[in-house]
């Protein structure tokens, strides 16, 4: 394995940034998320200039639901980020962070009529995935006195190679309007009157690890530029959304650099505007590239058993990292306590919920482990906390952030008080 060049080892303790993640395990706890702010300040800069090396105009808007904890969007805010929004949580948090309304793009396929209204009052574009919601965001702002701003989604009807639970592109998903009824669908836009269609939306899936499928979606999306500005829509961005991979195999997966995205996305892009005589921004929504590498999780071993494998029991499962069950995901494993000894045995590291599949790695060849020692689950910044539940009522752990010397909370464990906090007694068991 070849660790990324935030997690060194030093003493036989494997650091991240410049801490000692035994220490941290100490002090903070386990199970503990723990992200480098520092390296997401780089992937941040790397991904930026690498588009904005052959475009200035590109505003990269970073998706919320990678990892939306306040601190994290501060410091996507700071370097300048806007947000890929899906929900009216994320909408605030992303403005609670400092991000302009402007700067945000609220998507999804199934917003309520109260999240339009949300949009509307804080004047947030929308990329609009119906006709019905298209009708309702009219009404919306006509209610409110005022005119906003939309992209569609298209679904470009394009394969991708990924796990097809996030394959977002295909002709059966349920995102985006098929690009055959886009055309109409902008009529509708341009005819309505509180609606003002400005842009044009796509977004292929996640965790991609080949550039040429950007290359074919953005050819796409320029295909249907030239169509828009035949019906005189007014283009001023055209959003490819996010999904560029990461080498999760450290050392086997082989996956493109921004370098490598940039190069195969923006030739396309330049030539197609040039021969179009338009100028939009280009836009971008890259979540799992900004984050993903930056956080760890680290879990404490409470037990090995041998059976008919060697099981690592440790206490965090799929209700704090549900990406191993949910997508069939491989994350790297250091024994961060003995990370210079030699491998020695297979492991599968199980985690503590009552499910047969509450596997979080799979035969991982690691040194001796024993009982108390502290376990690294690398790459666990996007859709890691993100995505975790008190499943078999487990108060969820707490995250801490690093910069430089700096290592604080960004979020307390949850307690078991938290987890009655919302319930209520019915008036009939008072
Ligand atoms: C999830 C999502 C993204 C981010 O995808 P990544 O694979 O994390 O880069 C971007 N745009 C939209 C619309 C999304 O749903």
């Amino acid at each position: 394995m070849i660790l990324p060049p935030h997690l060194t080892v030093r003493g036989g303790h494997l650091q991240i940034g410049d801490h000692d993640t035994v220490d941290l395990a100490e002090r903070f706890g386990t199970p503990l998320y723990v992200t480098d702010e520092t390296r997401i300040r780089e992937n941040f800069r790397r991904l930026s200039s690498a588009l904005t090396g052959y475009y200035p105009e590109v505003r990269v808007l970073y998706a919320a639901k990678a990892n939306g904890n306040l601190a994290i969007l501060r410091v996507l805010a700071s370097m300048g980020a806007g947000a890929d929004v899906f929900s009216a949580g994320e909408v605030t948090l992303a403005l609670a962070a400092g991000m302009s309304p402007e700067s945000l793009l609220f998507n999804g396929s199934s917003k309520s009529p109260s999240d339009l209204a949300l949009a509307v009052e804080k004047g947030v574009r929308v990329s609009v995935d119906s006709l019905d919601e298209l009708r309702e965001l009219d009404r919306a702002a006509g209610e409110a006195g005022t005119t906003v701003d939309i992209a569609f989604r298209i679904n470009p009807e394009i394969t991708v190679p990924t796990h097809p639970k996030i394959a977002t592109g295909l002709a059966t998903s349920k995102f985006g309007i098929p690009a055959g009824e886009i055309l109409d669908a902008y009529r509708h836009a341009l005819a309505a009157e509180h609606i003002n269609p400005v842009g044009i939306h796509c977004h292929i899936g996640s965790q991609i690890l080949d550039v040429e499928p950007f290359a074919r979606e953005v050819d796409v999306l320029i295909g249907v530029a030239s169509d828009l500005i035949d019906i005189g829509v007014d283009l001023s961005f055209i959003d490819i959304g996010g999904g560029l991979g990461i080498p999760y195999r450290r050392g086997i997966d082989q996956a493109p650099t921004p370098e490598d995205y940039a190069g195969a996305v923006m030739p396309v892009f330049l030539a197609g505007i040039r021969d179009l005589g338009i100028a939009p921004e280009l836009w971008v929504e890259p979540g799992r590239w900004l984050v993903a590498d930056s956080t760890i999780l680290l879990t404490r071993v409470s037990s090995v058993k041998a059976a008919h494998k060697t099981f690592a029991n440790v206490d965090a499962g799929f209700n704090l990292l549900a990406r191993p069950v949910m997508y069939d995901s491989y994350h790297e494993v250091v024994a961060a306590n003995r990370a210079d000894a030699p491998p020695e045995r297979e492991y599968s590291i199980a985690g503590p919920i009552c499910e047969t599949g509450d596997i979080l790695a799979e035969d991982r060849l690691l040194p001796y482990i024993a009982a108390g020692d502290i376990l690294a689950v690398l790459d666990a910044g996007a859709y890691g906390f993100a995505m975790s539940s008190q499943y078999n009522s487990r108060p969820r752990c707490a995250e801490v952030l690093l910069s430089g010397e700096n290592a604080g909370l960004m979020r307390r464990a949850e307690t078991i008080d938290d987890l009655t906090a919302t319930m209520v007694v019915p008036p009939w068991q008072a």
